[in-house]
């Protein structure tokens, strides 16, 4: 299977949600923020979810969040494991890839996932 255009779409809504954090931090420009600014263009996007730390707004964590879901789908491709569940590692079905890239549960595990947190 080529997963190549997948890694593309990846990389394209990486640079989105980065575009998307730095936005929002411009906008609410709150001397918090703009130390987090600060701080996020000195590093690398790949540790932005650990500068970003734990409290934030709400806003904030949904922008951190996806981004989180991003960069994890970006390191399945680094280890080979991208496509499959990362519960059961069966292959995920290529209609949910597809609709997001970021999706890392076949749709019986993420079933059961939301059920879970609910
Ligand atoms: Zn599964």
């Amino acid at each position: 299977m080529d997963f190549q255009d997948y890694e593309d779409k990846l990389v394209q809504m990486r640079s989105q949600q980065v575009f998307k954090i730095l936005s929002y931090l411009k906008s609410v420009a709150d001397p918090e923020n703009l130390q987090l600014l600060h701080r996020l263009e000195n590093t690398d996007v790949e540790q932005w979810p650990e500068a970003m730390g734990i409290h934030l707004c709400k806003s904030l964590h949904e922008l951190n969040s996806e981004l989180q879901s991003i960069l994890a789908a970006q390191s399945q491709f680094d280890i080979g494991q991208y496509g499959y569940c990362a519960s059961c590692e069966k292959k995920l079905e290529p209609q949910r890839l597809c609709s997001d890239p970021t999706t890392q549960y076949c749709l019986e595990c993420q079933t059961k996932l939301n059920k879970a947190h609910r």
